[in-house]
């Protein structure tokens, strides 16, 4: 997908500061900051959003949330939120599944 923002991301041709690499999951830190620590985790593999992970990406999802687990836990963040916006009216503005990891800050509930 050439015309995908993360997709750019996660090959390089679009710098980043990353969080975090392998194969199948990269994770950046956000450009807009929402808290202390904002990172996003995708996988590399563009799922334009989670309503859109088939039986075949099960394992990557899994993989992508796993790996924001393992983030926060070496940041030594004590508590965190993981957020994943799907579609337009929950505030996705960028359509290639991404996981928003948020902490360093007091996170109230329920978000807007
Ligand atoms: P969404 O609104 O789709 O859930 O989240 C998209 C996120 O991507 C936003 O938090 C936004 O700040 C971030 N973002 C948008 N463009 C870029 C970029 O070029 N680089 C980085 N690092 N983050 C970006
Ligand atoms: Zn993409």
């Amino acid at each position: 997908m050439t015309d995908c923002l993360f997709c750019k991301i996660a090959s390089g041709a679009i710098p980043s500061k990353p969080a975090y690499s392998d194969d199948e999951v990269y994770a950046f830190h956000d450009i807009a900051p929402k808290a202390p620590t904002h990172i996003l985790v995708i996988p590399r593999r563009h799922i334009p959003k989670l309503a859109d992970a088939g039986p075949d990406d099960r394992e990557l999802v899994g993989e992508v949330v796993a790996r924001a687990a393992a983030i926060a836990r070496e940041l030594g963040l004590d508590h965190y939120r993981l957020v994943a916006n799907n579609g337009e009216g929950a505030g996705q503005t960028v359509f290639h599944l991404h996981f928003h990891l948020l902490g360093g800050r007091p996170l109230s509930w329920p978000p807007g």
